[in-house]
C-alpha cells in the first residue's frame, strides 16, 4: 500500500511540474476544475471542488468546496488550505482578487463553454489561458506510487475474472455474465468498474462497443470480454475472448493473427520510438494476414485515473514513448456478422522496454 507520505512527496513533485508548466505558459495560477486532476494533485476522492494552484507559492495552494465536501476535504486533501464557499464561480472571484492575478491558467477540455463565459463576465480583468494536454503529458507518467495501484486494479480484475470464468458457458446470458464479474470486482474492492463490462457474444462479438445483452451464448461463439476495476481511483482495462466448445479453424487462424500483432506490437515497445509505430507493426501484421479491413481503432491508450488517457495509440499520433507511460495494446479483427476477436494487455514502459502487467492468458479459452 502507498503510505501518506509518500503520496505528499508525490503531490509536491506533480505540483512542482506544474508550476514549470505555468512558467511557460505565462499563467501566474492554474484553475483547476476537473476532479480527477484534483485528485491526482491533492489527494481528494469527492465529485466537485477547485483547486488553485500558483506558479510563485503564495503560501499553501487553494483547495475551494461547498459544505457537501468540507468534512472529506479536511480529512483527504494534502498540502492545500482548504476553504468553503457557497457558490463555486464566487469562490474562485474571492480567491483571485484576493490573490491580484491577471493571467490564469485553465483546462481548455474540461471547462464547458458556458462556464467560461461566466468566469469571464464576473472577472473582467483576468486573462484565461487555455492549458491543452500539458497536463495530460504530465500525468501520462507514472510514478511507483501510481504503478502499484494500477496493479492492484489488475490483480482485483483477474481474479475476479477467474472467479467467474467457469460460469461463461453455453446457455449463459452476457449480461448475467458482466453483472456477476462487476459483482466479484466490488466484493474484491473495486470502488466501481472502470467502464461498463463487455460482454459480446457470437456476431455481438464483431462490435467492439458492444456492452452486454440479452443474448445467450451458444456452442461456436466467440466470446469477447472487457472489463477493469477501479481501485484508489486508478483502473484497469484487459480483454480476453474465448470460444464456447471447441474453436474452429477459422476462429484459431484469426485468433493466431491477433495474438502475433499483439506480440509484435508489444516487442517493439521501447522509450524513444514514435507512438505510431506501435500501432502500424500491429495493424502490419493484421494487413498482411489479410484482414486490415477488419480493424478500425487505434491499437491502444493510456490507463490511469481515466481509462482513456494518454497517451493514444492510433495511426496518426505524433509523440514517442517515454519510461513510465503505461497503456493498453488491444488489436482485434472484427468481421460483421461472423464474430470477432480482440486481445487487450496492459504495459509499463521500462527503460529498456515493456513489462505486461496484465496476466491473464491471451490464448483462445475454451469455456
Ligand atoms: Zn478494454
Ligand atoms: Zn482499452
Amino acid at each position: 500500500m502507498v503510505r501518506w507520505g509518500q503520496f505528499q512527496m508525490d503531490v509536491v513533485k506533480r505540483r512542482r511540474k506544474i508550476r514549470e508548466y505555468l512558467r511557460e505558459a505565462n499563467a501566474a495560477v492554474f484553475l483547476v476544475l476537473d476532479v480527477d486532476t484534483i485528485r491526482y494533485l491533492t489527494g481528494f476522492s469527492g465529485s466537485d471542488a477547485v483547486l488553485l494552484i500558483a506558479r510563485e507559492e503564495w503560501g499553501e495552494d487553494l483547495f475551494l468546496c461547498d459544505s457537501r465536501y468540507t468534512f472529506q476535504a479536511r480529512e483527504e486533501v494534502q498540502k492545500s488550505t482548504v476553504r468553503e464557499y457557497r457558490k463555486k464561480l464566487d469562490g474562485i472571484k474571492d480567491a483571485l482578487e484576493a490573490a491580484g492575478v491577471r493571467d490564469v491558467a485553465i483546462e481548455a477540455h474540461i471547462v464547458t463553454l458556458a462556464f467560461f463565459e461566466k468566469l469571464r463576465e464576473s472577472l473582467p480583468e483576468v486573462h484565461l489561458v487555455p492549458l491543452n494536454q500539458s497536463l495530460a503529458g504530465i500525468r501520462a507518467l507514472k510514478e511507483p506510487s501510481e504503478l502499484t495501484f494500477i496493479r492492484e486494479a489488475i490483480r482485483v480484475a483477474s481474479e475476479s475474472f477467474q472467479e467467474v470464468l467457469p460460469r461463461i458457458a453455453a446457455g449463459a446470458e452476457e449480461r448475467q455474465i458482466a453483472v456477476e464479474l462487476e459483482y466479484a470486482m466490488r466484493r474484491r474492492g473495486a470502488q466501481r468498474t472502470g467502464f461498463d463490462t463487455i460482454v459480446a457474444s457470437g456476431d455481438r462479438s464483431a462490435l467492439p462497443h458492444w456492452t452486454a445483452g440479452r443474448r445467450k451464448l451458444r456452442p461456436g461463439d466467440l466470446v469477447v470480454v472487457d472489463f477493469g476495476a477501479s481501485v484508489n481511483g486508478y483502473n484497469s482495462d484487459e480483454t480476453c475472448t474465448m470460444v464456447v466448445g471447441r474453436p474452429s479453424e477459422e476462429q484459431e487462424k484469426i485468433h493466431a493473427v491477433v495474438l502475433e500483432a499483439q506480440k509484435r506490437a508489444m516487442h517493439a515497445i521501447r522509450p524513444g520510438v514514435p507512438l505510431a509505430q506501435i500501432d502500424s507493426i500491429a495493424r502490419n501484421t493484421i494487413q498482411e494476414a489479410g484482414y486490415g479491413a477488419y480493424f478500425g481503432h487505434g491499437l491502444g491508450h493510456g490507463v490511469g485515473m481515466n481509462v482513456h488517457e494518454e497517451p493514444q495509440l492510433t495511426p496518426d499520433v505524433e509523440g514517442t514513448i517515454e519510461e513510465g507511460m503505461v497503456f493498453t495494446v488491444e488489436p482485434g479483427i472484427y468481421i460483421p456478422g461472423w464474430g470477432g476477436v480482440r486481445l487487450e494487455h496492459m504495459v509499463a514502459v521500462t527503460a529498456e522496454g515493456c513489462e505486461i502487467l496484465t496476466y491473464l492468458p491471451k490464448s483462445l479459452i475454451s469455456c
